[in-house]
């Protein structure tokens, strides 16, 4: 139906239909704790913290790209920031806005659209943004990036969280959380759209954000606990921060 584009001018097309409709599938699971999403409701105090530490949210405007069934972008509202959700996945937004309903949240929304799409409407107006968990399920990493950093203010904040590609995060991300943990469902990540960081970091840097601090997220299997730590060989952070004089 779609396909796949490697230019961030059809911004319409960098979307895997596949990768949508995985989640889609998994949509009303968002919310259980105990569901295929375990692992992001585990690590969400964790990001969120690290966030906070680089960037207080109370009264900020922020953008939560891929926001899924808003697990983040929930817990920001919760933080006192004013907060937006994109995503493609019309269920997952669905979703997202009955937990906000249910549980009271204030101040977020969620809307779908593309970053790209979004980026062209709405350069330059959020203090930050947070891409987490999707780079690797889009066919066109970098236009994302590149939207991301359309999006946020000069002086303002732009969040990544991915996948490295290496023979240690297949065999742990992919054959351990997958096949052998069963923390995530099989078929979750596909080797060749793991993104390695100074992958990332070139995109960053040719958008001209600059890498700000770089965090692992590691997951120990006997105490089923996930710890930020310094090794980024499987899944990591990367926190960018837009210049001041870097005027759209
Ligand atoms: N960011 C959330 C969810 C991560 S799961 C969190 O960390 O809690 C990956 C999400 O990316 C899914 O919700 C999926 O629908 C979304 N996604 C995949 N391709 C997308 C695209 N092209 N544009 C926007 N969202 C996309």
């Amino acid at each position: 139906m779609t396909t796949p584009s490697h230019s961030s001018n059809f911004s319409s097309t960098n979307v895997d239909p596949a990768e949508l409709a995985k989640f889609s599938d998994l949509a009303h699971r968002w919310w259980d704790k105990e569901s295929e999403f375990r692992p992001l409701h585990e690590i969400n105090p964790l990001r969120l913290a690290w966030i906070q530490s680089l960037v207080p949210l109370a009264g900020k405007k922020v953008l939560d790209v891929g926001c899924g069934g808003g697990i983040l972008s929930d817990a920001m509202a919760r933080q006192g920031a004013q907060v937006l959700g994109v995503d493609l996945a019309v269920r997952s937004l669905k979703v997202a806005q009955l937990h906000a309903m249910e549980a009271g949240t204030q101040g977020v929304e969620y809307q779908e659209i593309s970053a790209e799409n979004l980026a062209a409407e709405q350069a330059g107006s959020f203090d930050v943004v947070t891409c987490m968990e999707m780079l690797e399920h889009v066919p066109d990493p970098a236009a994302i990036v590149q939207a991301c950093a359309k999006l946020v203010k000069p002086g303002g904040w732009v969040f990544f969280s991915t996948l490295n590609r290496n023979p240690k995060s297949f065999f742990f991300a992919v054959v351990g959380a997958e096949y052998v943990l069963n923390l995530l469902p099989k078929g979750t990540h596909e080797y060749a759209r793991m993104i390695k960081p100074s992958e990332l970091a070139d995109w960053v840097r040719a958008q001209s954000l600059d890498v700000m601090e770089m965090k692992g997220m590691g997951y120990n299997p006997f105490t089923r606990q996930f710890a930020m730590v310094t090794d980024t060989d499987v899944n990591y952070l990367m926190a960018t921060h837009k210049p001041l004089s870097n005027e759209f």
